[in-house]
């Protein structure tokens, strides 16, 4: 899956792909990651990328030039999706993380400062995505949790030490508690029933605890 990232600072994303799993997925040939700066766009000899709102306001809207510009040159696959990251978009979370996953290009769009020109929506006419219901100083970061959970899905990324089988979400519930070495850790013990090598009850326990677990602290995902 090929991932174009439009950008004022392409550094912050590029960091994100030197480690562990998503550095390994590049590394395989499982996702790409392409980043393009709508300064580099720019019509004017400032470079500018930027200006303060019509009608006045705080803070510095982005022009619609650079940014349209920028992604008309980007290439476009057959089945491609584009995103722009705002806290105005549908709320991501699995259900979507799972649709995006189908395709075989996302672009995304990263604003910043005050955020987009309100005509960079309307020419382009994206997919509107947020992470949450709070205010980021710019999309890098919401970029890279959809790249990051999207990615997770592709066949390869995970190995099965990593494996999502039994993740939070990916059955509706969140994930049961997990142990590790030691058995007794300052007085507090893992339950026994894990270390019995009994599958059948180990199983049934963690489903209780799923169940429990989603009840107590995500009552909304069980109704
Ligand atoms: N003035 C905008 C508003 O109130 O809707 C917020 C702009 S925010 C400071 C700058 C940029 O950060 C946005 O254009 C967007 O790309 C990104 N951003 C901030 N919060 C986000 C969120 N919750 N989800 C996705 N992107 C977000």
């Amino acid at each position: 899956m090929r991932f174009d990232v439009l950008t004022l600072f392409p550094e912050m994303v590029e960091a994100n792909f030197q480690y562990s799993i998503m550095k390994r997925a590049v590394e395989a040939g499982i996702i790409t990651v392409n980043t393009i700066n709508p300064r580099d766009y720019t019509e004017n000899k400032h470079k500018k990328v930027d200006d303060t709102p019509y009608g006045g306001g705080a803070g510095m809207v982005l022009m619609p030039q650079p940014y349209v510009d920028a992604y008309e040159a980007v290439e476009k696959l057959e089945n491609t999706c584009t995103i722009m990251l705002t806290p105005q978009g549908e709320v991501f979370n699995t259900k979507l993380c799972d649709e995006f996953s189908k395709y075989s290009q996302i672009i995304l769009l990263c604003g910043h400062y005050e955020g987009f020109d309100e005509r960079i929506r309307e020419i382009i006419k994206p997919r509107e995505v947020s992470i949450g219901d709070f205010v980021l100083t710019g999309g890098e970061l919401p970029a890279l949790c959809l790249i990051d959970s999207i990615s997770r899905r592709l066949e390869g990324t995970l190995g099965k030490i990593e494996s999502m089988e039994d993740d939070s979400f990916s059955d509706g519930l969140l994930e049961y508690p997990q142990y590790t070495k030691p058995r007794n850790f300052r007085g507090y013990k893992v339950p026994d029933v894990l270390l019995n090598g009994n599958h059948k009850e180990i199983n049934e326990y963690r489903m209780q605890q799923k169940i429990e677990r989603t009840k107590q602290r995500r009552p909304d995902l069980l109704s």
